[in-house]
């Protein structure tokens, strides 16, 4: 007796050498094993007469065997299997190699179907190898539409097709989906679509299938996403009494918020008004204006007497938060702690930090709001120590764009607030890639943004070579690697090309004093040109620089940047962003042709999606999110089974009567990203 949970060593059919073969493709049980989908079809559906066969035709016959015979070859001593076959047209020499069993399976006279590749031998065709199937049985290797497996070393096609097709058959897979969904949506039912998804009739039953196992996959994503933002909403806190008048603070900032910024912070601020801990996403370009709005919102905890946490991905954003917070609160009397592997203090009213905040000691007397900037450099682990603090509200940030699917499926439990609109006053940056004869003039223009009062940042992509770090000669040439080091760029920029400009080093391995010093200079306009690595990648905030240099551009990502693109044009300077590369080619880089046509992030993504084709833009794998079948671009889709997800969990949140389902989102519960 077997079921869906049987484990597939107890098997018939598999046994322990093969059942470890199926582990490896992550088949552990007979579900598991229905639940193995192919990866493909292949169409095999068509014969083809014996008499219209031609050279390297992938061909299917039916025929009857007239002679069947195996014997060894005198050369290499090899067995030979030679099966005559012919049909009403005509007749064909099928041949297989070491395979002497075969004799006892292809029966005179019997009528069979074969399948493979014509090729010719002493001038005559023949099929080599064919896969050969009796035509009385039902065929499941050939003349119809054959699943092809991704398979693993010494396991055939065959071998896991015919497994499948053994179980498939024994037994009947049970419905799990209310009966008022699949009329609604005129689904197959799920015993029917697994059946037919790994054996179809045809192409439209094929689809069918499709569609059915593409609802169930987005449809339990729903109500997982959903679920767990129904449980989040079950948890109970205080609801926070807004005894403080925010206008009054707004008023004294030295910008008017803009309308997006406004709509943010009213839907922030009135997830405090509801007794369960918010979860939401404040989403906006680079540029775009999030920090006030994370600010505002400490503010207003603050002065409830509570604390807030920000967490910031480097040690150089946790500090230039604090700074900027410092400043931005000096009249209001809040205590402001900073907490980085290089400040461990008394945890304040607000405290800023890396990921040293999240270190266990670190004890919050009344933590209500944890903020989280740029989340998505943040790894799983610091993730899910979040995870487990319950009890205060959840508002990360981040500058990449989702689109609705995906904002709907793998941040669907989230709330999601978008600043669509930059600041009033930001001019266009203006983007270019500079040819390498062009570098003095570049240099010239350089100089003059300074003259006006400007300051530069120059991106390398390495932080040092010790062998050339002596040679400052040859550092304008390109090394082995074709990249410049910050170091030797400084060098280079600060000793001979700007000599009269202040010329500032910042990267990822200098001791973290050394980092705030060289950053607070840079704030305080005492360095005119700062040249870094990808340290300074995100969240960086420095409005009155205007130039943005980027050493061998060609080998950052799209993202990366236009993220480095972001931190210039952070004021009404104009702004520009100039490429510069050691490979000539780089004209023709469609990554920096992309960069300079659009400096739309949403936009960029899509481009960078079609460029690096697939690949894994919107960290769904990150997410453990597995989509097989469905395609996430089906928006319409999206929001029927979310609606359906709604209604279903609304009667019945634990889902208590329909323990299927229930079973089926346990098995592969919710990896989410905060
Ligand atoms: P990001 O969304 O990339 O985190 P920031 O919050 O760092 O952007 O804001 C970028 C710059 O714009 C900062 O210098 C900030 O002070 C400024 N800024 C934010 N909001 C406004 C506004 N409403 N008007 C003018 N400048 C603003
Ligand atoms: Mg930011």
């Amino acid at each position: 007796m077997f079921d869906l949970k049987t484990p597939i060593e107890e098997l018939y059919l598999v046994g322990p050498a093969r059942a470890k073969l199926l582990k490896r493709l992550g088949i552990s049980t007979l579900s598991d094993l229905l639940f193995y989908f192919p990866r493909t079809h292949q169409d095999l559906s068509k014969f083809t007469f014996i008499a219209d066969l031609k050279l390297a035709d992938q061909a299917n016959i039916k025929g009857r065997i007239l002679d069947v015979k195996t014997f060894r070859t005198k050369v290499r001593r090899f067995t030979l299997t030679h099966a005559l076959v012919e049909d009403d047209t005509g007749s064909i020499l099928c041949v297989w190699f070491n395979q002497p069993f075969l004799t006892k399976v292809l029966k005179k006279n019997e009528s069979f179907i074969f399948s493979g590749k014509v090729s010719v031998t002493k001038n005559k065709l023949q099929l080599q190898n064919p896969v050969y199937e009796q035509e009385k049985l039902e065929q499941i290797h050939t003349s119809r539409l054959v699943p092809l497996y991704p398979l693993t070393a010494n396991l055939t096609q065959k071998q896991l097709r015919s497994i499948i097709k053994t179980y498939l058959d024994k037994i009947v897979i049970p419905e799990y989906l209310p009966s008022e969904i699949i009329k609604d949506e005129g689904l197959l039912d799920e015993n029917k679509a697994i059946k037919t998804f790994h054996f179809p009739q045809d192409l439209p039953a094929l689809t069918q299938a499709q569609n059915r196992l593409a609802f169930d996959e987005i449809f339990q994503t729903q109500l997982r996403v959903l679920q767990s933002k129904k449980t989040r909403e079950h948890k109970h806190i205080h609801a926070i009494n807004l005894a403080v008048d925010l206008e009054q603070k707004i008023k004294t900032l030295p910008f008017e918020l803009t309308a997006g910024q406004r709509q943010a912070l009213k839907e922030i601020i009135s997830d405090f008004q509801k007794p369960f801990p918010a979860n939401r996403l404040l989403e906006g370009d680079v540029g775009s204006g999030k920090t006030i709005i994370a600010a505002l919102t400490m503010w207003l905890i603050a002065k409830n007497g509570l604390q807030a946490a920000l967490l910031a991905p480097t040690e150089i954003l946790a500090l230039q938060h604090y700074t900027s917070l410092m400043q931005l609160f000096k009249n209001d009397e809040i205590n402001i702690s900073l907490h980085t592997s290089n400040h461990k203090t008394e945890i304040g009213q607000i405290a800023v930090g890396t990921h040293a905040l999240l270190e266990k000691q670190v004890k919050f007397r009344n933590l209500a709001l944890i903020v989280i900037d740029e989340q998505h450099r943040f790894g799983v682990e610091q993730r899910s120590i979040l995870k487990q603090v319950n009890n205060a509200h959840l508002l990360t940030m981040s500058a990449t764009p989702i689109p609705r699917t995906l904002a709907l499926t793998l941040y669907g439990d989230l709330d999601l607030s978008r600043l669509k609109e930059s600041p009033a006053g930001r001019q266009k940056i203006i983007t270019k890639i500079v040819a390498e004869a062009n570098r003095t003039k570049a240099y010239e223009f350089i100089a003059k943004q300074i003259a006006g009062g400007r300051q530069v940042f120059v991106i390398c992509p390495l932080i040092e070579e010790p062998a050339r770090l002596n040679d400052i000669s040859r550092s304008g040439g390109s090394d082995k690697l074709g990249v410049k080091s910050a170091t030797q760029e400084y060098q280079k920029l600060a000793n001979e090309i700007f000599p009269q400009f202040e010329v500032g080093l910042l990267h990822g391995k200098l001791k973290p004093s050394e980092k705030e010093m060289v950053m607070q200079a840079f704030k305080d306009n005492q360095i005119n040109i700062l040249v870094s690595t990808s340290v300074i990648e995100v969240g960086v905030d420095v409005p009155n620089t205007s130039v943005m240099m980027i050493e061998g551009a060609e080998r950052f990502g799209l993202a990366q940047l236009h993220q480095f693109r972001g931190r210039v044009g952070r004021s009404e300077h104009k702004s520009y962003c100039l490429l510069f590369s050691d490979d000539p080619q780089v004209l023709n880089n469609p990554r920096l042709q992309a960069l300079v046509e659009s400096s739309d992030g949403f936009e960029l993504a899509e481009k960078d999606l079609q460029i690096r084709g697939s690949g894994d833009l919107y960290g769904t794998k990150q997410s453990g999110y597995d989509f097989r079948i469905a395609n996430l671009n089906n928006l319409d889709l999206v929001e029927r089974s979310r609606s359906y997800a709604e209604t279903l969990l609304n009667q019945d949140v634990s889902l208590k009567n329909y323990p299927l389902l229930k079973q089926k989102l346990d098995q592969q519960p919710l990896v989410h990203l905060e």
